[in-house]
């Protein structure tokens, strides 16, 4: 068994985006059999698993936005004008461990693997992969 790590940047274009990594982590992956950590190294965005259907993102972004709002005033925006995306990170993941088999994310048919964008635009946001398996 080995423990093996890559980290790649992502550049982000829009406030809230949702960014399809499955092919780059796929080709980043180099155990054939095991687990995968998919970590952001960012507290206003998130890693999580679903199905790319355009609808259904916009329905996720939509689902997102009503749940907080700005009904409410936040403490944090009175140190950082962000505590909405900070909000939404906390409602999702900063992580995913998902499976490997034959040296590729062992998803089902309809699952993406997404890093999602919470206060953009951002350059640089960080994902990291942590591999263990053989
Ligand atoms: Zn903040």
């Amino acid at each position: 068994m080995t423990v093996k790590t890559h980290s790649f940047k992502i550049d982000t274009n829009k406030n809230f985006e949702i960014i399809d990594i499955t092919s780059e982590v796929n080709g980043l992956i180099d155990i054939e059999e095991g687990i995968v950590s998919i970590f952001s190294r960012h507290s206003t965005s998130a890693i999580v698993v679903n199905e790319n259907e355009s609808g259904l993102l916009k329905d996720f972004e939509f689902m997102l936005a009503n749940l907080i709002t700005d009904e409410f005033s936040y403490q944090h925006d009175r140190i950082d004008n962000n505590a909405k995306s900070h909000l939404k990170s906390f409602l999702l993941s900063s992580s995913e461990c998902l499976p490997v088999k034959n040296g590729k994310l062992d998803l089902g048919t309809w699952q993406s693997l997404f890093f999602v964008e919470l206060d953009g635009p951002r350059r640089n946001r960080t994902v990291t992969l942590t591999m263990v398996g053989e």
